[in-house]
């Protein structure tokens, strides 16, 4: 059988083995150690943001944002439905409850002006609003930040990027150009897990253009340690600062990553280009966005076998696919939370696929992942 392609695999073609060999040879392996700061401070340079703070995973990053952003116990956190579980999770770890809102089709991310209507809606009636809002820039495609930044303006209501997915992607128009996802907010959040853009093996980072916010959180996610040798906390903190050595593996992923946003584009192109006539629906591209392009995916259109069918057929023939998520509404945690639509996002789960798309794909592989779905969709 032809070789395996892989849905989206790590790429290591930098100075990755002579940055951890550094840490073996210095003996910097856990939390303290030269290059997490190092990492911080040249991430922070990347993506346009003051303060960075490094975690190890982006859950944690996310948990430690919502939370400096004010989720409590008891208080709503508005996020997408349709999203790796992850975004909503971090709501719970707050004890806060999800408001779960439906993906608008235009960028497939979270409907801002429905979130926004509501939002409004609310306030007119004297009713409590979200306290945080944590909008997903699914599959590396910006959200639609307008809607939400006025809401912040007229409510207070502080914003919480989950930019897990979306490490490079950028705005292109208007009050936002040349603005970097997770770099608008209060607060954004990232994550360097082994199918992300660029991966430490499991890690995460919190941006903020705010000094006071980017202490506390990083206070957290070091149990909440005061100053000193002696072993005082002032709150209920955890243990989620990064290592020194995901940190040395993530400062030479981070100088790839320009190659790898180049390598995504290339391989989104080429799908189109190559997919083009099939019923099929490709990924948003709003005029006003760049995205990460971090994994392809498309809807299965009328006359399309069912998503398992192509999914198997794709995996018999040595390809991995990947359903697009099964909405939060829809996942046993969240069945009973407050939710605003959900048809968007069941749509996009009952139709939706993702396409390999590594870094490293060979274009020899990509053709044929495009051939064989031309066999199993019908030719144009
Ligand atoms: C990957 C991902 C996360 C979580 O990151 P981990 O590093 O795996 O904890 C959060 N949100 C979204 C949208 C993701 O895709």
């Amino acid at each position: 059988m032809a070789d395996w392609i892989p849905l989206t695999v790590p790429c290591f073609r930098g100075n990755e083995s002579a940055y951890l060999q550094e840490c073996l040879d210095t003996n910097f392996v856990s939390s303290s150690g030269p290059a997490v700061e190092e990492f911080e401070k040249e991430f922070a340079e990347f993506v346009g943001a003051k303060f960075a703070v490094a975690c190890n995973s982006g859950s944690a990053a996310l948990h430690i944002a919502l939370r400096v952003a004010g989720a409590n116990a008891g208080l709503e956190v508005a996020v997408s439905s349709f999203t790796f579980i992850a975004s909503v999770n971090a709501a719970a770890y707050c004890q806060s409850s999800p408001l779960l809102v439906d993906s608008e089709w235009e960028t497939w991310n979270l409907d801002s002006n429905r979130l926004y209507d509501e939002v409004t809606r609310r306030a007119k009636a004297g009713k409590p609003l979200p306290a945080v809002i944590e909008p997903v820039h699914i599959l590396g495609h910006p959200v639609d930040l307008e809607p939400l930044l006025d809401l912040r303006q007229k409510f207070g209501i502080p914003i919480v990027e989950d930019a897990a997915e979306a490490l490079g992607a950028t705005y292109n128009a208007d009050a936002l150009a040349g603005k970097g996802v997770g770099t608008i907010g209060d607060l954004g959040c990232f994550s360097f897990n082994g199918n992300k853009i660029i991966t430490t093996g499991g890690g995460g980072m919190i941006v903020t253009g705010d000094k006071a916010l980017a202490r506390r959180a990083r206070h957290l996610t070091v149990q909440a340690k005061s100053p000193g040798i002696e072993y005082v906390h002032d709150q209920v903190g955890y243990n989620y600062r990064m290592t020194n050595l995901a940190a040395s593996l993530g400062r030479a992923q981070l100088e790839l990553l320009p190659d790898f946003l180049v390598a995504k584009r290339k391989i989104a192109d080429r799908y189109v280009e190559g997919l083009t006539g099939l019923p099929i629906e490709f990924p948003p591209l709003a005029p006003w966005a760049n995205p990460s392009n971090w994994l392809f995916s498309v809807l299965l259109g009328e006359g399309c076998p069912p998503k398992e069918f192509v999914v198997d057929e794709l995996r018999a023939r040595g390809i991995e696919s990947r359903p697009l998520w099964l909405p939060a509404h829809l996942q046993s945690p969240y069945l009973g939370a407050n939710r605003l639509g959900g048809d968007v996002a069941e749509a996009l789960h009952v139709r939706g696929i993702s396409l390999p798309s590594s870094v490293g794909l060979d274009p020899a592989d990509q053709e044929r992942v495009i051939e064989t779905l031309q066999e199993i969709l019908g030719r144009p």
